[in-house]
């Protein structure tokens, strides 16, 4: 596609994406299982993967089947292990593409052993109550495990942003409900990216950063910041002018109150560009700031560049780099008060992507 004719796209730094690996993997001390699920956070499965790669990474992290799929599809031959609870109907699936299995439940290993077998991770949830056997039920599962040991065992932390003592609690749960299996399982887990960016090195045998490949992570405190990855592109189709008293958008929440020159970007909530930005959105055109007016459409957004000199054809930026500012993808999830997972997920919706940096 020539980027001409784009509307709106995402560039891609798998450059970048690489350069984040090597810091989590000197942070961690350990081999990386990158989380590339949810398409790689939006940024795309395949090219993500095969960028990693090239780092010697142990394995890949997903969370639905289908997504080892399209990666075995794409000649990914490593280790991929799926992250949420299976279904029954599933395990054929997950046997003949090579994936494998997360469990916490001892029907559900009872069920994988019955069909077949295979390697397989066990989940222990030390505070996180979403997958995975309770830390204070483990000795339920001994016998189980006993007979048909996992090759691997891991849990995950709820607040490993916070300096709260939460992710050492969630440790010291992991640490005793391992040993009370009798502390031979071969792999170990636990950390997520603000995890590891939080203790180096880690005290386990495989890291598991997600967000922080992608750009997102090293707030205030942090040892490490990542480089900016993503960045959302989207053309200046329109440019008007309106006189004081005029509106803008939707709801008309936006009234001139003296003239102001109004570009419009081919770009909208359709596009992941969320609706909470309106009136609070910042873009990039030609190196300037210039701020959203009026409520975000699912197309288009209004920018007022009444300051910016601009036309039809301009590029602007709303995530990402232009010139010597950067909009990185925690400053405009503060902008629109959401989760920067939630806005960088969000972003896969209609926009193509444009990989540079990398071979994919
Ligand atoms: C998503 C996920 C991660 C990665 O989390 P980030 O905060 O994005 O680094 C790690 N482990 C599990 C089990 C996950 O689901």
């Amino acid at each position: 596609m020539d980027a001409d004719t784009r509307r709106a796209w995402l560039d891609i730094d798998l450059g970048a994406l690489v350069h984040n690996a090597r810091t989590m993997a000197a942070r961690a001390g350990k081999p990386l299982l990158p989380m590339i699920k949810a398409d790689a956070y939006g940024l795309g499965a395949v090219a993500v993967a095969r960028a990693l790669e090239s780092l010697d990474v142990w394995g890949f992290g997903i969370a639905a089947v289908r997504e080892g799929e399209s990666l075995r599809a794409a000649g990914i031959r490593r280790p991929i292990l799926v992250f949420t609870s299976l279904l029954p109907s599933e395990f054929g699936e997950v046997r003949r593409l090579g994936l494998t299995p997360t469990f916490g439940d001892p029907v559900a290993i009872q069920g994988w052993v019955a069909s077949g077998g295979g390697d397989w991770h066990l989940a222990i949830d030390t505070g996180m109550s979403r997958s995975g056997v309770p830390w204070r039920e483990i000795g339920s599962l001994s016998a189980l495990v006993a007979a048909h040991p996992p090759a691997g065992a891991f849990t995950h932390f709820h607040s490993a942003e916070r300096n709260d003592g939460s992710m050492q609690l969630q440790q010291e749960r992991f640490r005793d409900a391992v040993a009370a299996l009798g502390g031979t399982i071969p792999l170990l887990h636990a950390e997520n990216s603000p995890g590891i960016e939080r203790q180096s090195p880690s005290p386990w045998s495989l890291a598991r950063p997600g967000v922080f490949l992608y750009g997102v992570g090293g707030e205030e405190g942090s040892a490490v910041r990542p480089a900016p990855v993503v960045s959302l592109r989207a053309r200046v189709v329109e440019v008007r002018t309106i006189e004081a008293g005029d509106s803008v958008s939707y709801s008309a929440t936006y009234h001139a109150t003296e003239r102001r020159r109004i570009a419009t970007l081919a770009c909208g909530y359709a596009d992941g560009y969320r609706r909470a930005l309106g009136n609070r959105g910042v873009a990039l055109v030609r190196g300037r700031r210039a701020t959203v007016a009026g409520v975000v459409t699912m197309d288009m957004t209004m920018v007022d560049v009444t300051a910016v000199p601009c036309e039809v054809g301009d590029v602007a930026t709303l995530i990402g780099g232009d010139g010597d500012e950067l909009l990185d993808v925690n400053a405009v999830a503060r902008l629109a008060e959401m989760s920067p997972y939630e806005l960088l997920v969000g972003l896969r919706l209609r926009v193509p992507r444009r990989y540079a940096g990398g071979d994919a």
